[in-house]
């Protein structure tokens, strides 16, 4: 049966499920999107669009009045309206999949309980309560936002105790949690599958540098131990073993200085981290998306080149429109996500260097340090 997909959010990663749904007509049917933006992303990428708030009620009404299955790129979805959304259409991962991760502190308890490694964590309702439980941590401590927070925006560093009062006065009110700092050695993610069915699929654990708590570049494969792979790779496994709903999702882990894996949140969608699949992958963790959500047996997650994926991000000093300077290269593959103005930081695009030639990841890194710089956003 053909279906109407609808997906809440338009941005880039709504723009290329739009065009992995494109190539699946014999069961996509139509692409609707929800996003505030007109001509959003995903618009440009032929997908219907209702111009609407993620969390304005009516709008995700109409959206599942629209579409036979829902799903989403964007985890901070209201999910009670999900939820009553739900009696009216099929909606993947589960609204409950999504109560539980778009909370830090719900997410994390829900990983201890099913023994699935996190540093320690504990909930913070006031300054006397941050003051007795940081003791038991030491300094220095990560303050969170319980929700709401990406890109680590949502996060306090505190370095002692002088921090304290204008660590909670940073999130003014909003509920929180601390979290033990953890003294990692590197980040890696693993983008993971399960199918409606309960099939489970896992790419190749990938590494990720991040520049001021934004992702600059994903290494895949990540260059750690057999055992550490394989441990990151077990965890995933299991994470979405417990996990109910279907869908891709992206789990974010650290490493430790001992080897030891923990992982740090999960992304009920399709990931950042994820968008090396575009080339390196026979199966794309936006194809593998839908054919999780739609039942279909999960496509092949078998890394056939390394490759890096690097960011285009928006300039610190300058806001409008901007144009990127065109560079063709073997190997490498441009992904600009239609977006008019750039702004500080902002996600405009990304490349893809594939290692064909065999040049080696320390090659790969090369090549990407004489290239990288050729992708600067300019005004236009
Ligand atoms: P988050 O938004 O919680 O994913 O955090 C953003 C970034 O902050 C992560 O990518 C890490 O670099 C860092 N971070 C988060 N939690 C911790 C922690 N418990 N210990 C050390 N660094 C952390």
């Amino acid at each position: 049966m053909r279906q109407i997909l609808g997906i809440i959010g338009g941005g880039q990663l709504g723009m290329m499920l739009t065009e992995a749904a494109k190539k699946m007509p014999e069961h996509i049917s139509d692409v609707i999107v929800l996003d505030p933006t007109p001509n959003c992303s995903a618009a440009q990428a032929g997908a219907k669009q209702i111009v609407g708030d993620f969390k304005d009620k009516d709008a995700i009404l109409e959206l599942a009045s629209k579409a036979d299955i829902i799903t989403y790129e964007i985890e901070s979805g209201d999910s009670s309206v999900l939820k009553t959304a739900e009696s009216k259409t099929t909606i993947n991962p589960s609204p409950e999949t999504l109560r539980i991760i778009q909370d830090k502190f719900l997410q994390k308890t829900f990983l201890k309980d099913n023994k699935i490694p996190v540093t320690d964590f504990v909930e913070i309702t006031s300054l006397n309560d941050l003051r007795e439980k940081i003791s038991d941590f030491g300094y220095p401590a990560l303050l969170k936002a319980r929700r709401d927070a990406y890109d680590g925006r949502g996060n306090f560093k505190i370095k002692s105790e002088a921090d304290l009062e204008q660590a909670l006065n940073y999130f003014s009110g909003k509920p929180l949690m601390l979290e033990r700092f953890v003294d990692f050695k590197m980040e890696v993610s693993v983008i993971a599958a399960r199918n409606t069915k309960g099939q489970i699929a896992t790419y190749p654990v990938v590494e990720n540098i991040h520049e001021n708590n934004i992702l600059k570049m994903t290494i895949a494969p990540a260059r750690v131990t057999k055992n550490v792979t394989s441990e990151a790779e077990k965890i995933a496994k299991e994470t979405m073993r417990v996990l109910h709903g279907a869908g891709v999702f992206g789990i974010e882990m650290f490493v430790t200085r001992q080897d030891q894996i923990l992982i740090n949140e999960i992304a009920p969608r399709v990931h950042n981290s994820g968008h090396h699949t575009l080339q390196s992958s026979r199966t794309s963790q936006f194809e593998q998306h839908l054919r999780a959500i739609l039942g279909l047996d999960l496509g092949d997650t078998t890394l056939i080149h390394p490759t890096i994926m690097y960011n285009i991000l928006g300039p610190d000093n300058f806001q409008g429109k901007y144009k990127i300077p065109e560079i063709k290269q073997d190997n490498l593959y441009l992904k600009m996500y239609g977006k008019e103005e750039s702004k500080p930081q902002r996600k405009l695009g990304h490349f893809n260097l594939v290692d064909r030639k065999n040049i080696g990841m320390e090659g790969l890194l090369e090549s990407i340090n004489l290239v990288k710089d050729k992708f600067r956003p300019i005004p236009a």
